[in-house]
């Protein structure tokens, strides 16, 4: 008898740590604070352009070349690396690898063209930026085996999402602090079911990005997705992930996954 893993997707909701976290290198830092407040008043859906979009790209490959450096380090010494570096690095990337490669987690490790990450942007350009950066991370790191499947998050950009099965970035309308936040109930919803279609197990990982979007996948998890998927969380100082499960009665089950190092 052929025995089939169930095919995975991980929602992953999305901050600017990966350009902005207080222990990148200075030089990048600055950049992309300066880039930051540079683009904070054109609408996303206002195309960059020139000058603008030129410095976008090079802080797109700055950045994955830094995150690069300590992940490259992972993959050679495990946790230990990770205990290191963690703040070298995005909380949507740690925290991930964690769910991922954490035998008390449960979830496996993710395998491309068999399963999915849907990064989860706010509709800003930095968020965008951002959420790119972790796409690129994701799909040379936290894909078992590779994706193969072609794709390049520099070269592509978001068209990476149409090339790629297995790491997506979706921009979630209404998801800035700006304007258009009532818009954002039905966009999370329809993104979320429509990534979803085809995979047996759902999961959320909340740990980064904007807190107004959480009661919304909350909701999610407890009314949409028939198995109430779990919701999971890393706080910036702790090596461990928390499992949020919602039950359809009574209280939820919160519990606290791995401290110690492994294998
Ligand atoms: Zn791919």
């Amino acid at each position: 008898m052929v025995v089939t893993e169930e095919r995975k997707v991980l929602f992953v909701t999305v901050g600017t740590t990966a350009l902005l976290a207080e222990m990148l290198p200075a030089e990048l830092r600055w950049r992309a604070q300066q880039f930051e407040a540079d683009v904070k008043n054109w609408a996303r859906s206002k195309p960059l352009s020139g000058p603008l979009a030129g410095r976008r790209e090079q802080l797109y490959s700055e950045a994955v070349n830094a995150h690069r450096d300590v992940w490259l380090g992972v993959e050679r010494n495990g946790f230990a690396e990770l205990a290191q570096s963690m703040k070298q690095t995005s909380a949507e990337m740690t925290s991930s690898y964690l769910l991922a490669t954490h035998p008390k987690h449960g979830i496996g490790k993710f395998r491309g063209g068999r399963d999915r990450m849907v990064l989860l942007a706010s509709d800003t350009h930095i968020g965008e930026l951002a959420a790119r950066v972790n796409a690129g991370l994701m799909h040379q790191f936290l894909l078992e085996g590779g994706c193969g499947c072609g794709a390049d998050f520099l070269k592509d950009g978001l068209g990476a999402n149409g090339k790629c099965p297995s790491v997506k970035v979706e921009v979630v309308e209404g998801m800035e602090a700006k304007e258009g936040l009532g818009r954002i109930g039905g966009t999370l919803k329809e993104i979320c079911q429509r990534q979803a279609e085809g995979y047996e197990k759902v999961l959320f990982n909340i740990t980064g990005g904007y807190k107004g979007a959480i009661p919304l996948v909350t909701w999610l998890s407890l009314e949409v997705f028939g198995k109430r998927p779990p919701l999971f969380y890393q706080h910036e100082e702790m090596l461990s992930v928390v499992r949020i499960s919602l039950a359809a009665e009574g209280e939820p089950v919160v519990d606290e996954l791995g401290v110690e190092p492994w294998p």
